[in-house]
């Protein structure tokens, strides 16, 4: 016997018509690309996003073609990802970041069909314009522009082409299944490989977002994603945000700490995501403006490690409570996000928040077990540490036009990171695979050392890598940015490891430079570092 209830597809244009509807004058504050704030609404969202979808409908484009973008955290983009994918076309978000043999490999290996950008990436489009082979049309997001005209031939005009659509246009009704949006991995090793989110899976992963244990956007929110929207849908938080009718200000190009700290005080957010490096330069600006960021309550952070020091700076200085969160573009992205149990509050504080370091536990629809090199499961003791593996409602199956590569192992994803898990299902990351330092037959975490080094203060920031050493194969290097005016010496920095960590993992040396390399989506480029000092302790 079946259930008699209804069903309706999990559409992603559910999202915004509830948006409209029942949030419809809740604010959207947009940095322009060409400076200045705009106002906007759910409502007025929801109304442009139709008639973009009736627009780009008319183009022509089959079921699921891939519409591109290249743009900053802004209305416009917030109104394409909602018109591309509720029209049943998929919405690419491209990172600008990348090399231009690497944007070029992307779109054409996407088979983008339509490209949209920001006027900050014309002269980018400009240049790689001849080697794309499939897009046919090229729209900038904005108002008719002759002079920007001439540098793309047969550019057209975001705000041209939405007066083509249909302000009455109604949004199609298809299976859940259904692909909905493209993401590709920076790819730090091969070429970037393509996600292919459905509906369905981006709707649930909605749902659990808007769990109060993972992000709980409210419409008492005002949320600031930082985490940009080429970056894994700036973690979902445009779905979650409409499902929830939170408010939300989209800070456009400039993610400079001043910028940030300005948008805060300005428009009173509440919530704002991130990667640990914005919030670096957010932290300086906000002491150096002499902001006590009183509006923000909390902030969720993820995509590499977020140092302990930074959660107390946070909690201490501005009463702000850190979610630390982990996932991968690979699962949409939420994997875990850390917030306390009940039994956690009996603790001494100084317990408590420990235990909110590491990167949390999984929603329901997300599952996580720890493996050894054969695939066996190994203990979720909290010491052990094996492969990390995923399956759930929104973690992929296979690669987009990789399909016939088996990329699970018995239904499992190995995310190619190294973890401990406890009984509970905290799990902490003690380093990627690739990462990891192993040194004699014992395993170094370079997360650890990175964690103790950073919150030395006479340090901006910091990395260790492993590199290759005549007795241990490989020991620890600490590469270090020393903070403005401050001059540490390598005796100093590795003191302050004593105590902290067994003395055999101290780095063995430490090496002063003026920036660390980082690649498209802001994470230090380890690889980068390992072939620089590849002979720092032989040479
Ligand atoms: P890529 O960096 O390959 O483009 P993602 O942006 O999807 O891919 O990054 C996913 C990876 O980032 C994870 O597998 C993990 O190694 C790292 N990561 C994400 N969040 C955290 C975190 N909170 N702590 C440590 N590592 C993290």
């Amino acid at each position: 016997m079946l259930g008699q209830m209804m069903t309706k597809p999990l559409l992603i244009s559910s999202l915004i018509d509830h948006a409209e509807r029942y949030h419809g004058q809740t604010e959207i504050w947009s940095v322009e690309t060409s400076g200045g704030v705009t106002q906007t609404s759910w409502g007025e969202v929801a109304r442009n996003a139709r008639r973009m979808a009736s627009a780009l409908t008319k183009l022509g484009l089959e079921p699921q073609a891939r519409v591109a973008t290249l743009a900053w955290n802004n209305r416009r983009h917030l109104e394409i990802y909602y018109a591309v994918s509720g029209a049943g076309f998929v919405c690419h978000t491209i990172n600008p970041r990348l090399f231009p043999e690497q944007l070029i490999y992307i779109i054409n290996h996407a088979e983008d069909r339509v490209l949209f950008l920001d006027a900050t990436f014309v002269p980018l489009v400009a240049a790689i314009r001849d080697k794309l082979e499939g897009v046919e049309q090229f729209v900038l997001m904005g108002a008719r522009d002759e002079s920007v005209a001439e540098q793309i031939p047969g550019l057209t005009f975001y705000d041209d082409l939405i007066e083509t659509g249909d302000g009455d246009f109604e949004w199609p009704v298809f299976d859940e299944n259904t692909a909905s949006s493209l993401c590709y991995t920076s790819g730090t090793t091969g070429h970037p490989k393509g996600v292919l989110y459905s509906h369905r899976s981006t709707v649930l992963h909605s749902f659990a977002s808007n769990t109060r244990d993972v992000i709980g956007y409210s419409a008492r929110d005002v949320v600031m994603p930082v985490v940009p929207m080429f970056h894994v849908n700036a973690w979902g938080s445009p779905y979650g945000c409409a499902m929830s009718g939170a408010r939300m200000v989209l800070p456009g190009p400039d993610l400079s700490g001043d910028a940030l700290v300005r948008l805060i005080d300005g428009y009173g957010v509440t919530l704002a995501m991130g990667v640990p490096t914005i919030w670096q330069g957010l932290l300086a600006s906000a002491t150096k403006l002499g902001s006590k960021l009183d509006c923000l309550t909390q902030t969720v952070i993820g995509g590499a490690a977020c140092p302990p020091s930074m959660i107390e700076t946070f909690r201490e200085q501005y009463g702000v409570d850190t979610v630390h969160a982990w996932g991968m573009s690979e699962m949409s992205p939420l994997g875990t996000t850390n917030i306390p149990l009940a039994k956690h509050f009996d603790l001494p504080l100084e317990d408590q928040y420990r235990l909110r370091e590491s990167q949390g536990r999984p929603p329901y629809g997300v599952e996580l077990k720890i493996v050894d090199d054969d695939g066996n499961d190994l203990p979720t003791d909290g010491v052990t540490q094996g492969d990390l593996m995923v399956r759930g409602h929104w973690v992929l199956t296979s690669y987009f036009h990789m399909e016939d590569q088996a990329l699970l192992q018995d239904g499992w994803f190995a995310t190619g990171d190294v973890a401990t898990l406890d009984a509970d299902g905290y799990m902490t990351i003690r380093d990627r695979s690739k990462d990891i330092i192993k040194s004699g037959g014992e395993w170094i975490s370079s997360v650890e050392l990175e964690n103790i080094a950073v919150a030395h203060p006479k340090l901006a920031t910091a990395a260790v890598v492993g590199v290759p050493h005549p007795k241990w194969d490989e020991r620890p290097l600490l590469v270090a940015v020393k903070a403005e005016g401050e001059e540490p010496s390598e005796a100093e920095l590795l003191g302050f490891f004593d105590g902290k960590i067994a003395n055999w993992q101290v780095p063995d040396k430490v090496v002063f430079v003026e920036a660390l390399p980082l690649n498209a989506t802001g994470k230090v480029l380890k690889r980068t570092l390992r072939e620089q000092f590849a002979e720092a302790l032989t040479g």
